[in-house]
């Protein structure tokens, strides 16, 4: 799927190649969402669901690149120096095996407690952007999984196991692609130097349940979960130990050099880390009330210096700006926009201005159409797409104007044949199952989303809306198991447990293969229950 072709800055072409990128969102949107169903033993837990889904929007921490947040555990020392000598990655005393497992109990645990985006076409461009970018860097591994949170403030972070995690406020502040991908740059290097495993002490290599927990409890705290991330490291000593673990400037100047490289390689302009710095500084210097963490760590001088001189040696060249990501800029300044109406404003202010740019008709088309000028918003969103056909992010947000428009005939058919050039393409598909479900064809709906549940296993808005759909299908077995799922990604496993249960329950005893498929999944989940306890 990859191509280890020249490099090149991230560009239009590259989104018909099919990529499946592994992203989890929770659908939080109400009016997005499909009909509901009305089965007892399912509405109840919609309480629970919905606080997963809004989770308290913790005041969120700076990025590690200004706090050095991003990999807040690792050595206490302080100096590049002082990393603990594990000798080479490979070596290294967390295997990648364990580091996979503390990656898939971290993302768990943030869907629980921060808030993540729903959007199928932002979710789509920026793992796609993260895959991308892993080409040039250092990465060895091929599996990325990179999670959206829906926070307004700049703030990334690698996880073990190849977790990305991104606030989407970075693309409100990232003004071009080339400030946006020095962060992600960043957060890849972290991950390529294996900071993880490198920082972790010997005696601190506990047994993988508890260190896994602990790690967790630390990221959530230090990535906007306040106390509550904070309350999971129990006794003292934990919470001692998890300080120590917090930051170490030599692993983010590592991050910074290595991620500048990436950059580079990708054929970005290296000034943006540059630029993203200064844009941060500036943004928080005068903050009455700064993060936490700002308070012990600011972005130092030097560490700009470092960055800059570094820069020099690449010398002056003009970088365009990328198109996709100007859209999708604009997608995102919708999206934490007050209203529509006050966003239809802004860009036709704007559009006075640039009359011929493209990337602020398409914000100002998405504006209208959540604002219900359906007419204007087709038109724009039908020209750009006629201006490059084979862009996913252009059909896409067409064919969800139309949905808005009642024109549900026309979205299915352009989706279709989309992905008959990109098959199981995640936000066509999941335009393709809403419209399918306005036209009340739940059943051709369901069979697209347990499609998805196959391609995109660990994205929790697939079994959400599967779950809704099976329901709306007569599937009440169907509805058990997407929930269990849906529950099970969130780290809610007792929950998980009773929709196993009552799938069992509901199963013929003469499906054997079923029952015993289900009775596995109930007997790992218990034991998944006792891990937890422990
Ligand atoms: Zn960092």
């Amino acid at each position: 799927m990859r191509h280890a072709s020249a490099g090149g800055p991230f560009s239009v072409e590259r989104f018909h190649r099919v990529i499946k990128p592994q992203g989890f969102a929770i659908r939080k949107d109400a009016a997005h969402r499909p009909g509901r169903c009305q089965d007892p033993t399912i509405t109840e837990d919609r309480r629970v669901i919905l606080r997963l889904m809004n989770s308290v929007r913790l005041g969120s921490f700076i990025a590690c690149l200004i706090a050095g947040l991003g990999m807040p555990w690792a050595a206490h020392g302080q100096g590049s120096n002082d990393l603990p000598t594990l000798g080479d990655a490979s070596s290294s005393l967390i295997s990648p095996e364990m580091e996979r497992r503390i990656g898939e109990d971290f993302l768990k645990q943030v869907r629980a407690a921060l808030p993540t985006v729903d959007d199928p076409v932002l979710k789509y461009y920026v793992e796609t952007q993260v895959a991308e970018l892993a080409q040039y860097s250092e990465l060895r591994e091929a599996v990325l999984q990179a999670i959206l949170i829906d926070n307004e403030q700049i703030n990334a972070f690698a996880a073990p196991g190849g977790v990305i995690g991104i606030n989407l406020g970075l693309m409100l502040h990232a003004e071009d692609v080339h400030e946006y991908a020095s962060v992600i740059g960043h957060e890849l290097a972290h991950l390529s130097q294996r900071h993880f495993a490198r920082g972790i002490e010997v005696q601190r290599a506990q047994a993988l349940p508890t260190l896994a927990a602990m790690v967790a409890a630390i990221m959530i705290g230090a990535i906007g979960g306040g106390d509550a991330g904070m309350a999971a490291v129990s006794g003292v000593q934990a919470a001692t130990q998890a300080n120590q673990l917090r930051y170490s400037r030599g692993r983010e100047q590592e991050a910074d050099r290595v991620g500048l490289n990436t950059v580079v390689r990708a054929g970005l302009d290296p000034q943006g880390m540059v630029r993203m710095f200064e844009r941060m500084h500036r943004a928080y210097r005068f903050t009455s009330k700064p993060p936490e963490f700002l308070l012990t760590h600011p972005l130092s001088e030097t560490r700009i210096a470092d960055v800059r001189s570094q820069v020099q040696q690449y010398g002056p060249k003009h970088y365009p700006r990328s198109l996709d990501y100007q859209m999708m800029r604009n997608r995102t300044r919708l999206h934490f926009a007050d209203s529509p109406e006050s966003m239809v404003k802004v860009f036709e202010r704007e559009l006075k201005e640039q009359p011929d740019d493209v990337a602020t008709q398409y914000g100002l088309a998405l504006a209208l159409s959540a604002a219900e000028e359906h007419g204007e918003a087709i038109a724009m969103l039908d020209r750009i797409l006629v201006s490059n056909p084979r862009n996913i992010l252009y059909s896409a947000s067409l064919a969800e104007a139309l949905i808005q428009a009642g024109m549900t005939d026309q979205a299915i058919a352009l989706v279709e044949r989309e992905l008959a050039i990109n098959p199981d393409n995640a936000p066509l598909a999941m335009i393709q199952a809403e419209a399918l479900i306005a036209k009340g064809r739940h059943l051709e709906a369901e069979a697209v989303l347990e499609r998805q549940s196959v391609v995109q296993q660990g994205d929790v808005d697939v079994w959400y809306n599967l779950a809704e759909v099976s329901g709306l299908a007569g599937n009440i077995i169907g509805v058990h198991l997407a929930r269990a799922q849906f529950f099970y990604l969130h780290a809610a496993y007792q929950r998980a447990l009773q929709h196993l249960e009552y799938a069992r329950r509901l199963t013929s005893r003469e499906d054997e293969a079923s029952i015993a498929r289900l009775n596995q999944r109930i007997a790992d989940l218990r034991t998944k229950l006792r891990e937890q306890r422990s």
